[in-house]
């Protein structure tokens, strides 16, 4: 079977989500931002944010970005703990590369899959699932070494696949030059059907 690397492929790479630069987003001609939340806003399992990544999100709020935490974490309790304390509504239970989830966030941020951007720290859900929509695809680096057992065992594969992009030289930071890459078509399968676990804020 054939296997389509660049569907791996973010379309930028950065240390952390603080470096993410906005106004460069919005130039690009984004609105709508979709971050994961375990080791993408917050350590692995921790209940503490740090206060840079806070500031970061409450620009984009305040610059008119549209946030919707997408994340594959069982708990309800704790990604509406940081949905409520971040003022945004989220997506728990996600099952990420699935489609579903990003589509449900679609329908809460109001938004196009062209003018979205999904940031995460892993290739094979946040990157390979957002390029399957369509969005803007941003990996940072994972801010814990500490994580999910299954996630560990990703890593190994993420590790290879990051260093053959990295010999390419296609694996770019987000900067002041960059230009907006191709927009992706969105993959249409009606595979990633499942129970609707979306709840916004306060719900
Ligand atoms: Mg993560």
């Amino acid at each position: 079977m054939f296997l389509d690397l660049d569907m791996f492929l973010p379309d930028f790479f950065m240390n952390k989500v603080e470096d993410i630069n906005l106004e460069k987003l919005k130039q690009l001609g984004f609105d709508s931002i979709i971050p994961d939340l375990d080791n993408t806003l917050v350590g692995w399992r921790s209940r503490t944010m740090s206060d840079s990544v806070k500031k970061w999100i409450e620009t984009a709020i305040e610059s008119g970005f549209k946030l919707c935490i997408v994340s594959n974490c069982l708990l309800h309790g704790r990604v509406r703990f940081f949905g409520e304390m971040l003022g945004i509504p989220f997506v728990f239970r996600a099952i990420k590369p699935r489609k579903k989830s990003f589509m449900d966030a679609l329908k809460i941020l109001d938004s196009p899959p062209d003018r979205t951007v999904v940031i995460g720290d892993q290739v094979f859900t946040d990157v390979f699932g957002g390029n399957r929509m369509g969005f803007l695809t941003i990996l940072v680096l994972p801010i814990d070494k500490k994580e999910f057992y299954a996630t560990l065992i990703q890593r190994t594969a993420e590790k290879i696949l990051l260093s053959g992009f990295r010999k390419k030289g296609v694996l770019k930071e987000l900067c002041e030059e960059s230009e907006r890459p191709l927009i992706k078509t969105p993959k249409t399968n009606s595979s990633d059907e499942g129970k609707n676990r979306t709840l916004k804020k306060n719900q």
